[in-house]
């Protein structure tokens, strides 16, 4: 029996706004599509918190035996300034101020994605598709709107008919707005805008004479619309009928909208069977974003340099932090609750690292600890096939962890465990955090033996600083810095570092 048969995946659905179970299109394999990063600039905590959501669904999904086909795009045309299809193309507008080609900023901000990713121990997708390299898919959908009478050219740009549209479907189906409300919301369309309706959004536009990220089509030299590219890429690689599409609460509307309409018009099918969106990573309550101000990166939360800060964390310690909170609800960011993910985490891989070392032992034993156990390990199953309640995984694992404490400190002696149950109940704790979570002990992180090296060299500055050898200690500090490890000292004598 497969383990996703004996831990069948319940998950909430947006569209249905409830539990549902899961149910593959074909048996045995998952597809599914996540909305990935424009690469204009670096991405912050809040994006990672996304990304991360769907890293840990996708594991777990491959755990339990699933075949997964994961697909998350890279978006470099197309994701215009604002929603309405205005302003400039945020690749092109980062170009022209940077003074560098379009493909320069693209290959820089997605190797820093891909850089951030793996700090995180977050997998790569299955494959992850390019909007540019999808330029002829995108113009033959369009045209096969135009032609189904659901989209129209003015002046080179094509638009998407929604009123054409929600006469025989339902615009708004994903995000409950109402076509009627939004047609009267916002501003009034004047005498310069091409659309029809004011809901209308556009599946190409006309680039104008000085735009660089331009290619022929049969309106003219132009680039497509932001939510075309993810209607064309999901069914491209998962079929016109998939599995999972995931991305960001932020996203639901208008994006994910336009990308059912523009699904449903040109195939006449629901392209998606469960919807997921992971909720916001919030500051004071406000979602993290680059806009407001309040957004910080990565590296400056590893370096402890942003000024909402108190000190540094390491990658295992924020994964930890952001999987504490189930993906659906609003996590919001303080150094107390780092300070306390910081603590939780070192309980937890410190466990990991004794629990791997332990031999099982060879008795059977019956007695209240084997069923004890075993409760454990399954509710750690349980509890993530319930849509993917990472958050009671992870107090499963405390549970657990106190057990294994209780073995490390000579509480509980091995002659008192059962063979069968230890083994699951190891095999299960390992798995959890490794596997599922992807948390691992932080010494390995980066695949070689430096940050070890690093830490410690600080225990010998430490050393040094109370032997109030201060030369030493400068030396130490002094020497790390031109190999490009720069050292930070924080309050209470503690010292984080980041690696150039
Ligand atoms: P973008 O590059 O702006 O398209 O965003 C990439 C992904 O990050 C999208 O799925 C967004 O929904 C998500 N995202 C943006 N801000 C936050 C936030 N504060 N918390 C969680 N996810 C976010
Ligand atoms: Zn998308």
């Amino acid at each position: 029996m497969k383990l996703y048969e004996q831990f069948p995946i319940s998950l909430t659905n947006s569209l249905s706004g409830k539990k549902e179970p899961f149910q593959p299109v074909n048996p045995g394999h998952v597809g599914m599509y996540v909305c990935g990063p424009t690469v204009y600039s670096d991405v912050h905590l809040g994006n990672v918190r996304t990304f991360l959501t769907f890293d840990v669904i996708s594991r777990y999904f491959r755990h339990l035996g699933y075949k997964v086909r994961y697909v998350r795009n890279i978006t470099d045309v197309g994701h215009l300034e604002n929603d309405a299809d205005e302003g400039e193309d945020k690749i092109a507008k980062k170009a022209r101020l940077e003074q560098l080609e379009p493909m320069e900023v693209v290959k820089h901000y997605t190797e820093g994605f891909h850089e951030v990713l793996r700090q995180f121990n977050m997998l790569p997708p299955s494959i992850e598709p390019t909007a540019t390299a999808h330029i002829v898919e995108q113009i033959e959908i369009t045209k096969r709107l135009i032609e189904k009478g659901l989209a129209y050219e003015v002046n080179g740009s094509v638009y998407f008919d929604v009123p054409k549209y929600n006469e025989s479907h339902d615009y708004g189906i994903l995000s409950g707005r109402k076509i009627e409300e939004l047609m009267e919301s916002g501003r009034k369309l004047d005498s310069q805008d091409e659309k029809r309706n004011k809901v209308d959004f556009a599946l190409w536009k006309k680039a104008s004479p000085a735009h660089i990220m331009r290619w022929p089509s049969p309106w003219g030299d132009g680039f497509p619309g932001w939510h075309i590219e993810c209607t064309v890429m999901s069914t491209k690689y998962l079929g016109e009928t998939f599995d999972i599409h995931g991305g960001g609460m932020d996203l639901k509307f208008p994006h994910h909208e336009c990308e059912i309409a523009q699904a449903v018009g040109a195939n006449g099918k629901d392209p998606v069977h469960y919807w997921l969106h992971s909720n916001m990573l919030t500051v004071n309550g406000q979602k993290m974003s680059k806009s407001l101000g309040n957004s910080f990166l990565p590296r400056e939360l590893f370096a402890g340099t942003h000024q909402l800060l108190d000190k540094g964390y390491s990658p295992m310690t924020v994964r930890f932090f952001m999987l504490q909170s189930h993906y659906s609800s609003t996590l919001d960011f303080s150094n107390e609750a780092m300070q306390s993910a910081e603590k939780g985490f070192k309980r937890l891989a410190q466990a990991l690292t004794f629990i791997k070392k332990t031999e099982v032992p060879s008795q059977a034993v019956a007695s209240d600890l084997t069923t004890e156990l075993n409760r454990m390990a399954t509710e750690c199953y349980t509890s993530m096939s319930d849509d993917f309640n990472s958050a009671k995984v992870i107090a499963v694992l405390f549970e657990m962890s106190a057990r294994i404490n209780d073995i490390k400190s000579g509480n509980l002696t091995m002659d008192k465990l059962d063979a069968t149950a230890f083994a699951n109940f190891k095999a299960t704790y390992i798995a959890m955090m490794e596997d599922v979570l992807g948390l691992k002990e932080e010494t390995e992180s980066g695949g070689s033996h430096l940050e070890g090296v690093v830490n410690v060299l600080i225990e010998l500055r430490k050393k040094a600083r109370t032997d109030r050898n201060y030369a030493l200690s400068d030396k130490i500090r002094d020497d790390l810095q031109a190999i490009g490890v720069q050292l930070k000292d924080g309050k209470n004598g503690e010292m984080t570092y980041t690696i150039d």
